[in-house]
């Protein structure tokens, strides 16, 4: 399986990284190392000193496909859940200023964390999904799908033109602002539609 995350997909977020907001959804790949399930903890890594959470609504793929019609797409997927898009903001920024790949920066083991899922249909309402993030009790992040640039079969469709999904494949769906850095200790809370998700620590 493989992880696509979409990038600069809330416009405030991309303000707050002085990113232009994108005309086309903007994606990258995660491997299938990069997965942290079932509230493992995270381990600090060394190659970076400013690892940054970002709290993202994450769709579990749940057939094969390729070219998928937009107005189709939501036919591809069932369940939602959360995730944290671990980013090396200092060697991120690095590949930024060189405009070079941010593979280094996003992809390293155990910076795709993921909750558990939840049928989409099963919520309130599908199309305004709210989720928020606490580090150490304290709310850092909440973001609710409506605000998102690109809709969820936007993306899946966009994606599918270049890539063929597979059932399994996971989206990251791009996250709200209030990105920011980790600390070795912290604990990083996170619900969706106020039902616990992820709770864990970074060691
Ligand atoms: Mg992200």
């Amino acid at each position: 399986m493989k992880i696509i995350c979409i990038g600069r997909n809330y416009t405030e977020h991309a303000r707050e990284l002085n990113n232009p907001l994108p005309g086309k959804p903007v994606f990258f790949i995660k491997p299938d190392t990069a997965l942290l399930l079932r509230n493992k903890p995270f381990q600090y890594p060394e190659f970076s000193r400013n690892i940054h959470y970002e709290t993202e609504l994450v769709l579990r793929i749940s057939c094969d496909g390729k070219n998928i019609d937009e107005d189709l797409a939501a036919g591809y997927y069932h369940e939602i859940g959360l995730g944290i898009d671990f980013t090396a903001r200092d060697l991120q920024d690095d590949c930024k200023k060189k405009g070079l790949p941010w593979e280094i920066s996003k992809a390293f083991d155990h910076s795709a964390v993921v909750s558990r899922f939840l049928r989409i249909d099963k919520l309130k309402n599908s199309s305004a999904i709210f989720f928020t993030l606490k580090l150490n009790g304290k709310l850092v992040q909440k973001g609710c799908s409506s605000d998102m640039i690109f809709s969820f079969p936007r993306i899946v469709s966009y994606v599918s033109k270049f890539i063929t999904l597979r059932k399994g494949d996971l989206f990251f769906t791009g996250t709200p602002e209030g990105v920011g850095p980790v600390d070795r200790g912290d604990r990083l809370t996170a619900d969706l539609e106020g039902t616990s998700m992820l709770d864990f620590m970074i060691r």
